[in-house]
């Protein structure tokens, strides 16, 4: 306990980006190697800089490791060759049989050759499978999807750019705990979740690299391990690997947001199948006894400028899974609301003139009769148009949608899971209440303005 009071109270350092994040525990002091411990508010554990140790707060056991790489000296006759950029500071890795004549994340010529200075060893490698055409074709594939592109967004030349890069990323594992509350309903039956969950996740990838975007990587994920080896240069060749420029204790947000999605989803997939419905509300989560493997990742990575804004794209060098964004034609965006709008104004008028048609061609026969038709005719009309405009709404924002080029999130728990490890859950859920037939009849009733208005016309009638 005496540990906590130290770290809630003493030196906090403030973050330029938000709240306060880490603060030293200025009384407790590493077990392996006497360096001062950080607290680390996103694991909730301290964690020592020098020596990578993870510890419990309460107990200062410790509870897994981040150590760093690659801190050693390289030997002098060392056959890779490191390339500095003299414009973006990137630094990439090859042997000395592959040479560099431009930066492939900012396109600049000024890229300096340097002996090798430290040692580069990461722990597993996943050789490229996908070509340098095969990765230039997945790019003219996934471009064309997108019928918003620009004509000539790109030309040969900057599509020959495309290089091949190991991504360093750290593969954790760890084993979770999650608390899971909400409701799960069977028939009018609810009840109030109450669960604990147990599980191990492994490998999960973080990339250590400043350069790519999280979000892409994370797209393009997941990486078929078995394909994975003992790392040894002779793969470099013809290939660039970039060294790691972010360590595990560097993104302890990341990771501690990645393994929160975890919980969540592992405590909807356990309790999804027991009810019709599931809702969960709150799952704490937290993780610990940390394991890292360093592996470098293939990836085809490309960076062009389109009108002065730059556009990246990537392919994953083992599946040829692409993700990126693209470059727009606010053009042809206008072009296909407008069409999009002009087909349903047009439908809406057609149904207007039937409706008037129908309504005069009544009046000849029957006025009274007629009146009563008008009546129902002019509630079905606006429940028709009342659709129709909110179908107008919902196809203007798809084209809007589809126009921005969404990228894939990170795949879910299932592809992490350790399943080596017991999963373990504790379970106390419990009757809540039932629910009578007007709630359950509300709880059907949010799908928007269409369900609405249909069953606004059906229950007149
Ligand atoms: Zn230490
Ligand atoms: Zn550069």
């Amino acid at each position: 306990m005496a540990i906590w009071d130290d770290i809630k109270t003493d030196n906090e350092i403030p973050d330029p980006f938000g709240g306060p994040r880490t603060s030293v525990a200025a009384q407790a002091k590493c077990p392996n190697c006497a360096s001062n411990l950080i607290f680390d508010a996103n694991l909730v554990k301290l964690a020592c800089r020098n020596c990578g140790g993870v510890f419990v707060p309460d107990t200062l056991e410790e509870t897994g490791n981040f150590k760093g790489r690659d801190t050693e000296a390289a030997d002098k006759d060392d056959d890779r060759t490191e390339y500095v950029c003299d414009s973006c500071g990137a630094v990439v890795v090859t042997d000395n049989t592959t040479a560099a004549s431009f930066c492939a994340f900012c396109g600049s010529p000024a890229i300096i050759k340097k002996r090798l200075t430290n040692e580069f060893r990461p722990d597993y490698i996943i050789p490229f499978k996908i070509s340098k055409k095969e990765a230039i074709d997945i790019f003219w594939d996934w471009a064309k999807k997108n019928k918003y592109v620009p004509r000539n967004f790109i030309n040969e030349d900057s599509l020959s750019k495309i290089t091949g890069i190991y991504v360093p990323f750290w593969l954790i594992d760890a084993k979770c705990h999650t608390m899971v509350t909400g409701s799960g309903q069977s028939g009018a039956a609810v009840f109030v979740l109450d669960r604990q969950i147990d599980f191990a996740t492994k490998m999960v990838p973080f990339d250590g690299s400043k350069k790519i975007s999280n979000l892409l990587m994370e797209a393009v994920e997941p990486y078929d391990y078995e394909g994975m080896i003992p790392y040894k240069d002779v793969y470099l060749q013809g290939f660039y690997a970039q060294r790691f420029d972010e360590s595990p204790l560097d993104m302890t947000d990341r990771i501690q947001s990645r393994m929160d999605a975890h919980a969540r989803q592992m405590g909807k997939k356990l309790s999804i199948g027991e009810y019709d419905k599931v809702r969960i509300n709150t799952a704490d989560s937290y993780s610990g006894d940390y394991k890292q493997h360093y592996a470098m990742l293939p990836v085809w990575f490309l960076r062009y400028e389109y009108e002065g804004l730059k556009y990246t794209f990537v392919v994953n060098g083992q599946t040829g899974e692409p993700a990126g964004d693209l470059p727009y034609s606010p053009v042809k965006r206008v072009a296909l609301v407008a069409l999009e709008i002009a087909k349903w104004v047009g439908l809406g008028l057609a149904f207007t003139l039937l409706f008037i048609f129908v309504f005069v061609k009544a009046l000849f026969i029957d006025v009274s009769g007629a009146t009563v038709m008008l009546y129902y005719l002019s509630i079905f009309l606006s429940g028709f148009l009342g659709a129709g405009f909110s179908l107008i709404i919902r196809r203007i924002r798809k084209v809007k949608y589809d126009s921005m080029n969404p990228i894939d999130s990170a795949p879910e728990v299932e592809n992490y899971l350790d399943l080596s490890e017991k999963i373990h859950m504790e379970k106390h859920d419990k009757f809540g209440y039932m629910k009578t037939t007007r709630e359950a009849d509300e709880d059907d009733n949010r799908n928007g303005l269409v369900k609405y208005m249909m069953k606004r016309s059906l229950r007149i009638r």
